[in-house]
């Protein structure tokens, strides 16, 4: 099997776990022609059961803890659990404030943050790029 499996072959599952929408957005135009990651063979995968990389947005909300953790234990290993922006990365706009609690992405354990308010897809396609390679290496 190539060294290189994941940075060709990429699943990905997006869970929004207390977003304003902006990182979507970001995450949105991955897909469209200008950057079109299933050129780099990656896509969105509809079960986390399929994923190999779970991306997660926004400050984690009470509503969206408990379904957030199953998703997690749902998908199968290897995984990497990649934060998208500041808010899951843990110090944006929207953490703590009201009924949202701290950044998702350190609640569920991230192992990449991609930083920005929102990140730029440029930014999210390096995020995912040191995905693969992190799964490449835990994979070898
Ligand atoms: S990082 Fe910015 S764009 Fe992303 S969810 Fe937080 S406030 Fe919205």
């Amino acid at each position: 099997m190539s060294l290189e499996k994941f940075l060709h072959s990429l699943g990905i599952r997006h869970l929004v776990c207390g977003s304003c929408n902006g990182c979507e957005l970001e995450m949105n135009a991955l897909a469209a022609p200008q950057y079109d990651i299933s050129q780099e063979g990656w896509g969105v995968v509809a079960s986390p059961r399929h994923a190999d990389v779970i991306t997660v947005t926004g400050p984690m909300s009470e509503a969206m803890r408990h379904a957030a953790q199953m998703t997690i234990e749902a998908a199968s290993e290897p995984l990497v659990v990649v934060a998208v922006g500041d808010c899951a990365s843990g110090d944006g706009v929207w953490c703590e404030a009201g009924s949202a609690g701290p950044g998702a992405g350190r609640e569920l354990e991230a192992s990449i943050f991609v930083r920005g308010c929102p990140p730029s897809p440029d930014a999210l396609r390096e995020g995912l790029r040191a995905a693969a390679t992190l799964l490449d290496g835990r994979k070898s």
